[in-house]
């Protein structure tokens, strides 16, 4: 078990999301293969029509799988925020990391976990108001800094979502480790505003040239919340930082036409999906080395993966039957995860 300086246990808590059938599934009749029992288990069954697919693959067929919570197509986002990130939020007002990570592939429902709608605001927008709220009860807001930050990983460049414009260089300081140089770092005052900030640097995330106004599959989305805390009378600062990260979509890029951009972009977004899987496998296997240096995403978020940091892998499914090998790799990937 990797152990930190401070001997505490890395961790990782894995949860699986399943998104209610969209429109268009229903529309060509696809039925559900995923079903979740109770608050943890999660059975995938497979239908007839994928049997022979999967059996030319020598796939194994339907499974059950168990996980720290299962959210149903019915769970309400502040369920899925109590259970998944609330406890980090109070770990960062103690000076500790945290990470949330949504994993899956295009289309299961990672940005609508992490940041929402105006209706139905996600992660994101949910820990930044109990953070606030937490504060105030606190009663002593003046000892109090947030510091947002919202960065966009795509073709391995760096871009500030909060100030778009060039790419950003990523350096090692000695005292906070890998940063990108000359990112934005807004001081946040209070929910509404951060609701907005987001919806506005999510309009930033980069776009597949084919289809203008939708994000990019490729792009992965981090926002870093830095909480700085001063005790009255105290010369103690205490620092956390919480990292909430919108992956790109885990679908495979061989689906992609090799001579095309996307191809090369869809290879780039493999290394740091790729990278971060790695990671993952040498925390599991208990390695001292982990591989953060092989892509722009673990360098980035060396600090918030493993050690004493704890982290949330949030897996988000389809129900959808033509959606039954994405799902089944996500609900493979979340349960390697969940050996940490
Ligand atoms: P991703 O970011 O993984 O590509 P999205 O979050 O954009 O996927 O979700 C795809 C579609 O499904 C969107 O229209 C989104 O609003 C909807 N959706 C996803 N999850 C849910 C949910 N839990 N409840 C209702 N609608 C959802
Ligand atoms: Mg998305």
């Amino acid at each position: 078990v990797p152990r930190s300086e401070e001997g505490r246990t890395a961790k990782i808590m894995v949860f699986v999301r399943l998104r209610p059938m969209g429109r268009r599934e229903i529309e060509l009749g696809s039925k559900s293969c995923v079903r979740i029992t109770d608050d943890r288990d999660v059975y995938l069954t497979e239908l007839s029509s994928e049997m022979d697919y999967l059996r030319r693959l020598n796939r194994v067929s339907g499974r059950h799988f168990s996980f720290d919570a299962a959210f149903s197509d019915h769970a309400t986002q502040q369920h899925v925020y109590s259970t998944t990130t609330a406890d980090l939020v109070q770990g960062v007002l103690q000076g500790r990391n945290g990470s949330v990570f949504c994993y899956g592939s295009t289309g299961a429902g990672k940005t609508y976990t992490m940041l929402g709608t105006l209706k139905n605001p996600g992660v994101m927008v949910l820990a930044m108001k109990d953070l606030f709220s937490k504060i105030r009860q606190r009663n002593c807001d003046s000892n109090h800094g947030v510091h947002l930050s919202y960065l966009e990983v795509y073709n391995e460049t760096v871009r500030d979502l909060l100030s778009p414009g060039r790419s950003l260089v990523l350096r090692e300081d000695k005292h906070q480790g890998i940063v990108a140089a000359g990112l934005t770092h807004y001081k946040a005052y209070s929910t509404d505003e951060v609701m907005a900030l987001l919806q506005q640097g999510n309009l930033n995330r980069s776009t597949e040239p084919t289809r203008l106004n939708e994000t990019s599959s490729r792009s992965h989305a981090i926002l870093q919340v830095m909480v700085e805390y001063r005790e009255k009378d105290s010369d103690v600062t205490l620092v956390g930082k919480l990292s909430l990260i919108d992956l790109a979509g885990s679908e495979r890029a061989i689906a992609t036409d090799k001579r095309t951009l996307r191809s090369i972009e869809g290879a780039n977004i493999n290394r740091s999906l790729l990278a971060l899987s790695s990671c993952i496998n040498a925390l599991v296997e208990g390695k001292k080395h982990i591989p953060y240096r092989n892509s722009k995403l673990t360098q980035l978020l060396k600090d918030s993966l493993g050690g004493a940091c704890n982290s949330v892998m949030i897996a988000n499914v389809s129900p959808s039957s033509l959606q039954f090998g994405e799902t089944q790799n996500t609900l493979h990937w979340a349960d390697r995860a969940k050996e940490i």
